[in-house]
């Protein structure tokens, strides 16, 4: 098996694929000013299993589009999605984040949890814009320094596995250098690590292992997991998600 199908089996069966939560995810619809009383189009993009996907669906008057590269995770959303009896609000686009089958101007928001970092966070809020209408929300989590300065060990690991990993302030500044106007942020706080993805993680270590038994492969991946759960839990006061959301505007002219 490859590495991507190895990472696919260890996350498929996961309510997230990433760090967050149904309370942050409905904290950041709040800050977004996103409500009931309009009728949306909202595209959720590396949706995964659609965790956020479906808070989407349930709490706003809204057609999500959820995109995600890996067919498996949409399979699985659209099973959830119909579990929940939200199906008919949500529609799957197999696609790559950077080739979005959107017309311009044609989303009321985009929303992105823990997945814009596959394309890095300016290339992709620059990507995106286009397909907002004026006046349209981005809503993203990136991973995100808390501090000015940070343990060498942990800002090494984080340097190599994402370069742009940066502080609020340089996020908030990418934003406004392409064409938007921050209207909130917020960190998402601990137990969106812990209980929302590394413990559940944990947990499905060993049949993993026994599943791909004896595969190097498998255990390299199990490895690396082991050693980004280790350096947050001993330097998580430096490191977290930050959500952002957004507002496009027209430049100044
Ligand atoms: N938003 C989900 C998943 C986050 S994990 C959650 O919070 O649970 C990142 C997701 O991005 C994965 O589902 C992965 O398949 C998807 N992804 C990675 N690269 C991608 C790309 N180039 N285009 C589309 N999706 C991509």
């Amino acid at each position: 098996m490859d590495d991507l199908s190895l990472l696919i089996d260890l996350h498929i069966s996961a309510d997230r694929q990433g760090p967050g939560g149904t309370a942050e995810t409905r904290r950041a619809i709040e800050l977004s000013g996103l409500s009931r009383r309009q009728k949306l189009k909202i595209a959720d993009i590396g949706c995964g299993t659609g965790a956020s996907t479906l808070v989407l669906a349930h709490d706003l008057d809204a057609r999500i589009v959820a995109v995600d590269f890996l067919s498996d995770f949409l399979d699985v959303l659209r099973s959830r999605a119909a579990q929940a009896g939200l199906a008919d609000r949500i529609d799957t686009v197999n696609a790559s984040m950077d080739k979005l089958p959107f017309d311009a101007d044609s989303l009321d928001a985009i929303w992105s949890e823990g997945a814009v970092y596959n394309i890095g966070f300016e290339n992709g809020v620059k990507m995106w814009r286009p397909f907002l209408r004026p006046g349209g929300i981005l809503a993203v989590s990136e991973l995100t320094w808390l501090t000015a300065s940070r343990p060498a060990e942990l800002e090494d690991h984080w340097c190599r596995q994402y370069p742009e990993v940066g502080t609020a302030a340089s996020k908030l500044a990418v934003l406004e250098h392409n064409g938007y106007a921050p209207i909130g942020y917020f960190v998402l706080p601990e137990h969106c690590w812990l209980d929302g993805y590394y413990r559940p993680m944990q947990q499905r270590f060993p049949a993993f292992l026994a599943r791909h038994a004896p595969s190097d492969a498998a255990r390299a991946v199990v490895a690396a997991e082991v050693l980004e759960i280790d350096l947050y839990e001993r330097h998580r006061a430096f490191v977290s998600y930050g959500f952002y959301l957004a507002r496009k505007v027209d430049a100044a002219s």
